[in-house]
């Protein structure tokens, strides 16, 4: 049976990775997608993809760290699908470096993009999740905001920033129905860790009890149970999928 039969999720950072499984394996589940992406061409792709498993698409291109764009981007979502059911702030950066040597600029632009974006990106939608009394919101945060990690203290500080964003928001709107949960991914297979060296790689997977990387979609089946009615009851959470990782 379709868990999220006639749904509509919006995912921003949808347009790769991470987002894009997200958006696809609710789509599979019966959701429709808005799509929110930096690049257009990206955004709509995904939007195509969702639309192709039957099921209806928006693509929009937004940078979520700007104000005046989500929240007009808001309005022509709500207006264009007729409300929301699921929000799930995806999108994310990093911008790595040691603390002595991080730039203002390298510092901001993560903190805007990871933390004030789904600031932002919440509080476009939150007024018409309180008038349906009903909602759910997964923020991606990370492992790295749980133990922190070496040359990537804006990108912790953000992902920390949104545990607390998450538990925060999720007192406050517990008595309206909606829910608030993050997820925690350990090291998953995308264009954000690509990067890495096989050295790194390889130092890595030692950290990593269950010996392997995860893949996008591992991260979507936590979104899925976060989305769906199973998880009614759990809100405020953090659950982590990072292969045991952190315990
Ligand atoms: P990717 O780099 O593969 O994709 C990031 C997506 O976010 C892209 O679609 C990108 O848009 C979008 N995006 C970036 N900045 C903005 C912005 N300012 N406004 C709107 N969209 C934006 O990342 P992942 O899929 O790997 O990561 C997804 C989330 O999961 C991130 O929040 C990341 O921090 C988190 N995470 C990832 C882990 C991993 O191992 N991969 C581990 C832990 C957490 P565009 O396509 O247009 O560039």
């Amino acid at each position: 049976m379709s868990q999220l039969a006639n749904q509509i999720a919006v995912v921003t950072g949808g347009g790769r990775g991470i987002g894009r499984a997200i958006a696809l394996k609710f789509a599979s589940e019966g959701a429709d997608v808005v799509v929110i992406s930096r690049t257009a061409a990206n955004a709509e792709k995904v939007a195509e993809e969702v639309r192709a498993l039957g099921r209806r698409a928006w693509a929009y291109a937004v940078d979520v760290a700007d104000a005046a764009a989500v929240s007009a981007a808001a309005e022509q979502i709500l207006a264009a699908a007729g409300r929301v059911d699921i929000l799930v702030n995806n999108a994310g950066i990093t911008k790595d470096g040691l603390l002595m040597r991080m730039s203002d600029t390298d510092w901001d632009a993560v903190l805007d993009t990871n933390l004030k974006g789904a600031f932002l990106v919440t509080k476009a939608f939150v007024r018409s999740f309180i008038k349906q009394r009903s909602g759910r919101i997964l923020n991606l945060s990370s492992v790295i905001g749980l133990i922190g990690n070496a040359g990537q203290c804006n990108y912790a500080a953000s992902k920390a920033g949104l545990i607390g964003f998450t538990q925060s928001t999720a007192r406050e709107l517990a008595s309206r129905g909606i829910t608030v949960n993050a997820i925690a991914p350990g090291f998953i297979e995308t264009d954000m860790t690509s990067e890495l060296n096989e050295a790194m790689r390889t130092e890595l997977l030692k950290r990593i009890p269950l010996g392997i990387f995860g893949a996008a979609d591992d991260i979507a089946a936590a979104a899925l149970y976060l989305a769906s009615p199973a998880a009614r009851y759990v809100t405020g959470q953090v659950l982590t999928v990072d292969g045991g990782m952190v315990m």
